[in-house]
C-alpha cells in the first residue's frame, strides 16, 4: 500500500495526495461514483495498489455533461470575456509549474516512467501547452468576406464568420503521457470557451484528478472541467455516444477509435482521433553515424517504447545495417531499467500487467516466425512489469511485429538499398502518424519528406515537440490534429453572418 512507496522526501506533497481520497469532480465538487464503487490505480514497478479511485460509469458521465452544458450555456464561464479565459488558463500553467515536483513524482508512480523523465519533459510540456494555448484565447478570429450573390444585384452585402466554441467536449485519454495528454486536450477546449468533461486511462488516473484541483484554485468557474475517473467500455464507451456530447477528442489505439467513431454516430458529434502508429525512422549511410544511431535508440526507446510515433521500423541503408544495429543494441544493454523513482533508471517498467503480456507476446511470436533478438527479446525480472529494450532483425512484412503497434520497447531493424524501395517500404503500412529520416544530403531529406505519408517527419533528430507544431496522423493514425493553431479548428464552429449593407 501507499506507505510502503518510496518518495524522494518522506513527507511531500506528492505522498499526502496519493494516500488522499481520489473522487469524481463534478460541478465544482468531488463526490463519490454513483455506484459507489472504486478501482485500484498500481505501481508498475511493484504491481502493488498505490491507491483507491472513485469508478466512474454511465450515471456520472451523464451528471457531468449535464454539468458541463449548464456550464457552456448559462454560466459565468460563458459570460467571461477571452482575455478573462486566457488569463485562468495562464494561471493554471503558472500553478502547474510551481507543483512540477509533485507532479513529477505522482506521474512516475502511477505509470512507472522515470521520474526524471517526467521532471524535464512531461510537466514543462503541459505547463507549455497551457502557456501557448492562453494565448490563443484572445486571437481566435474569423474574418470579413466580400460577396457578390449574383442573383440579388445591385445589392451589396456586409459578410463575416464567427469562430465560435463546439459546445460540450468529452476528452477521453491515454496512459503513456497522463497528464500532457490532458493538457494537449483541454488547452484547446479552454482556450476556445467549450466546456469538458474529461476521462482520464483507468491505469493513470491520478495526475489528472490533481490537476483538477488546481483548475479550482485558479479559479475556473464549476463545471467547465468535469473529470471523470472510470474504465473504457463503461464510462469511455458512455461519453463517447452521449448524446448531449458536442465532440469528442480521443487519443489511443486505432482499435477503440475504430469504436469511438460508431458511438459517436448516434447524435454525429465531431470527432478528432490521434492513434496508433508504426513509425518509419530512416539511417542512410552518408549521415554521421553515431548521432543517428544515438536518435534511432532514443526515438524507440523513449518511454519504453509507449509512443504512439515511436520509431519502431528502424530503416537503415544495407551498407552500415550491421554497424548500425550493433550501434543501437549496445544503446539497448547501457539503459538501465528500474523502478521510475529511482534516480539511476533509464527505463522503467510497462505500465500494467496487461501491457506486459501484450508486449511478450508479440516478442514470443516474432521470435517464433524466425526474427532473431540482437539485444533484449523477453521480460526482465520477476517482479513489475518491466521488458528489455529489444532489437530484432531477420524480419519480413508478413511478421505481425512489423505490422502491428507493439507499444513497447520493440525495434525491427531492416535494411534497405534505393530510396524507391525504402518509400514502398516505410508507407507500407496502414498508419501513417510520424517518421525520421537521418541524412547529410539536405535534398533527399526533404524530397523523402514529402514522399513519406505521415503527419510529422523529424530529420536529423526525433520525438520533437513543440505546442505550436501541429501532431496527426495520415490514415489510420487518426482524424485532425493535436496542438498548433490547427488544432483550434476542431474545437469550434464557423459561423457564416450576412446583411444587406
Ligand atoms: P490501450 O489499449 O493502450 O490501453 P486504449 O485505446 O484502450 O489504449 O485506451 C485509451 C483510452 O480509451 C483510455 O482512457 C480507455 O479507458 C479508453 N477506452 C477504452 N475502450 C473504450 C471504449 N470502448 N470507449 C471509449 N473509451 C474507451
Amino acid at each position: 500500500m501507499a506507505t510502503a512507496l518510496k518518495f524522494v522526501a518522506p513527507e511531500n506533497k506528492a505522498k499526502t495526495f496519493i494516500e488522499g481520497k481520489h473522487q469524481i469532480l463534478i460541478n465544482g465538487k468531488w463526490v463519490e461514483a454513483a455506484s459507489g464503487k472504486t478501482f485500484p490505480s498500481y505501481d508498475p514497478a511493484t504491481g502493488e495498489v498505490i491507491a483507491q479511485v472513485a469508478e466512474g460509469d454511465r450515471e456520472d458521465i451523464n451528471r457531468a455533461v449535464s454539468a458541463a452544458r449548464t456550464a457552456f450555456e448559462s454560466g459565468p464561464w460563458s459570460r467571461l470575456t477571452v482575455s478573462e479565459r486566457g488569463r485562468l488558463i495562464w494561471k493554471l500553467a503558472d500553478l502547474l509549474e510551481a507543483n512540477t515536483e509533485e507532479f513529477a513524482e505522482i506521474e512516475s508512480l502511477d505509470n512507472g516512467k522515470p521520474l526524471k523523465v517526467a521532471r524535464a519533459a512531461d510537466i514543462p510540456l503541459a505547463v507549455d501547452m497551457f502557456r501557448y494555448m492562453a494565448g490563443w484565447a484572445t486571437k481566435i478570429e474569423g474574418s470579413t468576406i466580400p460577396i457578390s450573390v449574383p442573383y440579388t444585384p445591385g445589392t451589396r452585402y456586409l459578410a463575416y464568420t464567427l469562430r465560435e466554441p463546439v459546445g460540450v467536449v468529452g476528452q477521453i485519454i491515454p496512459w503513456n503521457f497522463p497528464l500532457l495528454m490532458a493538457a494537449w486536450k483541454l488547452g484547446p477546449a479552454l482556450a476556445t470557451g467549450c466546456t469538458v468533461v474529461l476521462k482520464p486511462a483507468e491505469q493513470t488516473p491520478l495526475t489528472a484528478l490533481r490537476l483538477g484541483e488546481l483548475m479550482q484554485e485558479a479559479g475556473f468557474p464549476d463545471g467547465v472541467v468535469n473529470i471523470v475517473p472510470g474504465y473504457g467500455e463503461t464510462a469511455g464507451a458512455a461519453l463517447a455516444a452521449h448524446p448531449d456530447v458536442d465532440k469528442v477528442a480521443f487519443t489511443g489505439s486505432t482499435e477503440v477509435g475504430r469504436l469511438i467513431v460508431q458511438a459517436a454516430a448516434g447524435n454525429l458529434k465531431k470527432v478528432s482521433l490521434e492513434l496508433g502508429g508504426k513509425s518509419p525512422n530512416v539511417v542512410f549511410s552518408d549521415v554521421d553515424l553515431d548521432s543517428a544511431v544515438a536518435g534511432s535508440a532514443s526515438a524507440i526507446f523513449f518511454n519504453h517504447g509507449q509512443c504512439c510515433c515511436a520509431g519502431s521500423r528502424l530503416f537503415v541503408e544495407d551498407k552500415v545495417f550491421d554497424k548500425v544495429v550493433e550501434g543501437v543494441a549496445k544503446k539497448a544493454e547501457k539503459i538501465k531499467l528500474g523502478s521510475g523513482m529511482d534516480s539511476n533508471t533509464d527505463m522503467g517498467p510497462l505500465v500494467s500487467e496487461e501491457q506486459l503480456n501484450r508486449v511478450c507476446g508479440y516478442l514470443d511470436s516474432g521470435l517464433s516466425e524466425g526474427a532473431k533478438a540482437v539485444t533484449g527479446g523477453s521480460r526482465h525480472g520477476d517482479k513489475g512489469y518491466f521488458v528489455k529494450p529489444t532489437v530484432l532483425v531477420n524480419t519480413n512484412d508478413d511478421m505481425k511485429v512489423v505490422r502491428e503497434e507493439i507499444f513497447g520497447p520493440v525495434v525491427t531493424a531492416i535494411p534497405f538499398r534505393t530510396s524507391e524501395e525504402l518509400v514502398a517500404k516505410a508507407n507500407n503500412t496502414e498508419y501513417g502518424l510520424a517518421a525520421g529520416i537521418w541524412t547529410h544530403d539536405i535534398q533527399k531529406a526533404h524530397r523523402l519528406a514529402s514522399q513519406l505519408r505521415a503527419g510529422t517527419v523529424w530529420i536529423n533528430c526525433y520525438n520533437i515537440f513543440d505546442a505550436a507544431l501541429p501532431f496527426g496522423g495520415y490514415k489510420q493514425s487518426g482524424w485532425g490534429r493535436e496542438m498548433g493553431r490547427e488544432v483550434l479548428e476542431h474545437y469550434t464552429e464557423v459561423k457564416s453572418v450576412c446583411t444587406p449593407a
